[in-house]
């Protein structure tokens, strides 16, 4: 299946070569063809599979066909959990739409609202945004909404997540009634599954890949290890692993912050991205990262969402997080484009509770490994019935350090993180 196959016309097919992509992702062969039809989209797919070429190609392709209008009111929203992602977007529709007439601006909130504005008044067909800052310029009066003809909805899951149901419902409210709606989520509650059928019609559901499938292409290790040996033991994980590109989550800000710290101290180059830095300091950190200038990037879940890491060996989760669909969100940053990574929890003997619903989630187990040196004192503080029901047999020899295969694989991945090739992924290896 190629580009040209699935109905996209020859400028969208120069920039979709300009970029080097070869053949299109599952959810792009399954979700381009649907769009251009006009229809809803209800699309289970996470970051890193090509959504957003997913939803912009044949967005581009529809707002193209139709004659400009007077003025360029917005005809497409796209709106996004956060600032980051809105960018991202932003970046990709500015080459997909390279050989087109159409203008697109992306807004976020934490800046300087007039620079948004004066884009805005100079006519846009594409509005990429975060919910609260729309809201804000729309109640003042600055935007017009009422010529929306496609609405996206991208990591819905997550909107939800960081309490936009309001916004949300709002902003729908403003928009008229007859449009086109993708909804894309990486994860199915009952609240998204409630929120596909308040704004969704007849929505066509399509998915990625099966959600495990992703996660199978990642090794995931589980060590156990004290709270407060955490910081040595990914210390020497780092320096003995020679590891170049690392993403590691916390769960608070601070504890992002310390980490960094104390990671520079040890010499290795590091950066702390979470909701209290300023965009400048965001995307300086995420620049520095992607260009090999800073080895570690220690992220919140929030902040991590949606940044575009392609080929990212190794993750740490310092921390588990405490929704478990939040664990799969993070490892995604691994595994991805067919390459296999690593994906390393350190957990403490107060996050046994925590793994056990990942666990669930993912319906497997995952082996407890012990580091030499690092042998944990602090007893698990789950249910003990709990812990027998879900802990698989003990390792009669602690693992000291990843098994061959696992260096055999950082090594190789690595390299790719480091030289990055020149034509990008065939998504055909995935399968
Ligand atoms: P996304 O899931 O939209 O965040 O996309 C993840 C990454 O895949 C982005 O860096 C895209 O530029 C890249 N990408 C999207 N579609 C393709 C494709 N068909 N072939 C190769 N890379 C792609």
């Amino acid at each position: 299946m190629s580009f040209k196959d699935l109905g996209l016309a020859e400028p969208l097919l120069r920039a979709i070569n300009d970029k080097g992509y070869e053949t299109p992702s599952p959810i792009q062969e399954k979700c381009i063809p649907v769009v251009l039809e006009g229809k809803d989209v209800l699309a289970s797919a996470q970051t890193g599979t090509g959504k957003t070429a997913g939803f912009s190609l044949p967005m581009l392709q529809l707002l193209s066909q139709e004659r400009e209008k007077h003025n360029r009111p917005v005809r497409a929203l796209i709106l996004t959990p956060t600032r980051e992602l809105a960018a991202q977007i932003g970046e990709e529709l500015k080459d997909y739409s390279r050989y087109l007439h159409l203008r697109y601006t992306v807004i976020f909130g934490g800046v300087n609202q007039n620079p948004q504005v004066r884009a805005i008044k100079q006519g846009v067909d594409i509005l990429v945004a975060t919910p609260g800052r729309l809201l804000d310029l729309h109640t003042q009066n600055l935007l017009r909404l009422d010529n929306v003809e496609i609405l996206v909805l991208d990591e819905a899951d997550r909107m939800l997540d960081m309490g936009f149901q309001r916004d949300l419902n709002r902003i729908v409210d403003i928009l008229p009634h007859k449009r086109q709606n993708l909804l894309f989520s990486a994860t199915f509650s009952k609240e998204i599954k409630k929120l596909a059928q308040t704004y969704l019609t007849h929505p066509v559901s399509l998915s990625a890949t099966p959600e495990n499938t992703t996660v199978e292409k990642i090794e995931q290790r589980v060590i156990r290890v004290d709270k407060d040996r955490k910081t040595a033991l990914t210390i020497k994980l780092i320096a003995e692993g020679d590891w170049q590109q690392v993403l590691i989550f916390t769960r608070t800000k601070h504890g992002a912050n310390r980490l960094s710290q104390k990671l520079e101290k040890a010499k290795i180059t590091s950066a702390a991205i979470h909701g209290n830095k300023t965009q400048n300091a965001r995307t300086s950190a995420l620049a520095g990262f992607k260009s090999g200038r800073i080895r570690v990037l220690v992220a919140t879940d929030i902040a991590a969402r949606g940044l575009d890491i392609p080929l990212l060996p190794h993750v740490i989760n310092y921390e588990l997080p405490n929704v478990p669909e939040d664990y799969v969100h993070r490892i995604g940053r691994t595994g991805r484009a067919g390459a296999s990574g690593e994906a390393i929890s350190l957990v403490g003997g107060d996050e046994v509770d925590y793994l056990t619903g990942i666990e669930k989630l993912l319906g497997e187990k995952l082996t407890r490994q012990i580091i030499l040196g690092f042998e944990p004192q602090d007893p698990e503080t789950a249910p003990i019935k709990k812990q027998q029901e879900q802990r698989p047999p003990r390792d009669k020899k602690p693992h000291n350090g990843p098994k061959p295969k696992h260096k055999q694989q950082n090594q190789s991945n690595a390299g790719d993180g480091a030289a990055k090739p020149k034509k990008r992924r065939d998504w055909r290896r995935r399968r």
